[in-house]
């Protein structure tokens, strides 16, 4: 149950994908045979899958190594080609690493970087985001949807405020893509970042949606070399990756409503369980969040002994993957104003595709039975240790 750290890979997808582990080998730049028309039929569909779940056109698609990558070259791209319009940013706090480390390295670059604070339930203050714009910015990057509470951003509101300043707009949708529907051209997006492993699609692939009208826009490329991918990412496409993308994709707009459903109402049973049975609360919005994640605080649990008691039947978090090694407390659930302690004491939860109703039924009483034994150690340490409670 943690499907926001990465997903399994989907029957179906690993099904297409076969082909082109053996014996559809053609790489899809070398078009002068069968072997490489091919492998490029095979990248054109999957592109145009992408491209329709999200309202784009395939030649604005732009794959890349996932959203990682997609972020970098959005916000270093950008940074890079214009420059000379300004040298300003406007993020948010709670955006993950890939997008604020990007931006602690574009600030050594001599960029000044805003990071727009939330309100506790995680939603960018939209006030904070139109003051902080300056003639200097260039660029405002603010994530889709959370990746440790789930909460999903004001788009469209965020799109009007980008288009009203003529600023461009990226979001990281690594979360987002084919869990709730997404329209980049409704939205106002310029850019918009993939990944194929957090929706049951293989790890190492994504995107980075590009807009090639009205405006268009053109960031530099990090890397050089053979001109793939418009010359914006070259080197050799991953085809069998690429092609496991495509059905990702495929498949999530079409199923993607139902699963929301039923996994909006997984989180809702677990959510009223827990906050019934320990006084937890929840992180993040009440509905405005991805419907399979659910962050909850438990007050007087620390979630690493929680977690590391459950370990071994239920597969939980303390917050990202990104972070899991360090110590430090969540960014995310202290930037929703709560203190460290809260941050120690929350667990994300992230449902997927493929778990059963009787599998998240096992996991909350799996999770209920080992918060009720820690907190009763603790009662039983308060109790007989009174100063060192
Ligand atoms: C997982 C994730 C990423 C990184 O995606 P990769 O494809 O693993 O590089 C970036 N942003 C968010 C919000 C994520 O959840």
């Amino acid at each position: 149950m943690d499907n926001n750290a990465t997903t399994p890979l989907d029957p179906r997808v690993l099904d297409e994908m076969m082909p082109f582990l053996t014996k559809e080998f053609g790489n899809p730049s070398s078009t002068d045979h069968q072997y490489g028309l091919k492998a490029l039929k095979a990248v054109d569909n999957a592109r145009e899958r992408l491209a329709k779940l999200i309202n784009a056109n395939p030649e604005e698609i732009i794959l890349t190594g996932g959203a990682t990558e997609s972020d970098n070259l959005a916000l270093q791209g950008v940074a890079r080609a214009y420059s000379t319009k300004g040298r300003h940013i406007i993020t948010c706090s709670t955006e993950h690493k890939a997008v604020l480390d990007t931006c602690r390295f574009l600030q050594t670059a001599g960029w000044s970087i805003t990071y727009l604070p939330v309100d506790e339930h995680g939603v960018v203050d939209l006030e904070a985001l139109e003051s902080s714009i300056t003639k200097e910015t260039v660029l405002i990057s603010v994530m889709f949807a959370n990746n440790e509470i789930g909460t999903v951003a004001p788009m469209t509101e965020i799109g009007r405020i980008a288009k009203e300043h003529e600023i461009f707009f990226h979001s990281d949708a690594a979360q987002a893509a084919g869990h709730v529907p997404i329209d980049v051209d409704e939205i106002g997006l310029h850019m918009m970042s993939i990944s194929a492993h957090k929706c049951y699609g293989p790890k190492g692939i994504g995107a980075l949606y590009v807009r090639g009208h009205n405006p268009r826009i053109r960031p530099a490329p990090l890397i050089f070399g053979g001109g793939q991918e418009r010359g914006l990412r070259s080197g050799t496409l991953n085809v069998p990756a690429i092609v496991g993308m495509g059905k990702t994709f495929e498949i999530a707009r079409k199923e993607m409503g139902l699963e929301a459903q039923r996994l909006f109402s997984l989180t809702e049973r677990m959510r009223q369980s827990f906050e019934l049975n320990f006084n937890a609360s929840l992180n993040g919005h009440p509905t405005n969040r991805l419907p399979h994640n659910l962050n909850m605080f438990f007050p007087g649990i620390e979630s690493k002994a929680m977690i590391q008691s459950v370990e071994k039947e239920v597969a939980i978090s303390a917050s990202s993957a990104c972070t899991t090694q360090e110590v430090e407390p969540s960014h995310v659930i202290l930037a929703l104003g709560f203190d460290a302690n809260r941050a120690h004491g929350s667990v994300r939860f992230g449902l997927g595709r493929f778990n059963t109703d009787e599998e998240v039924d096992y996991a909350t009483s799996a999770v209920s039975g080992v918060a009720r034994r820690l907190l009763n150690i603790r009662s039983f340490e308060t109790f007989t240790q009174p100063g060192l409670g």
